[in-house]
């Protein structure tokens, strides 16, 4: 009783659909389970499910792309402000 049943439709190939993560064409399979679509390409494996907005989430790839795009941004970010330091501030008034 307690468990509810997973409804999936069958896989199709998407006709004329580019795998975001390698471009080949035509390797793209979707499918939905309970309304939920997925998609997966054969060719290199990469799987996406779309949320409520229909935007793509990334299964397996989406971990590791987040975690090195955030870093290199926050330093250069720092090291501008670090150069703003300005010396002819220290200038002594009154003499
Ligand atoms: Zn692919």
């Amino acid at each position: 009783m307690s468990e509810v049943p997973v409804i999936k439709t069958k896989k199709r190939f998407i006709a004329g659909a580019v795998c975001p993560a390698c471009s080949e064409p035509d390797k793209l399979m979707m499918w939905s389970e309970n309304d939920v679509p997925h998609r997966e390409c054969v060719a290199c494996g990469y799987a996406d499910t779309l949320n409520e907005q229909g935007l793509s989430v990334p299964k397996e790839l989406g971990t590791r792309v987040n975690t090195v795009a955030v870093k290199p941004a926050q330093d250069s970010k720092v090291q501008t402000v670090q150069f703003f330091p300005n010396p002819k501030l220290k200038k002594p008034d009154g003499q």
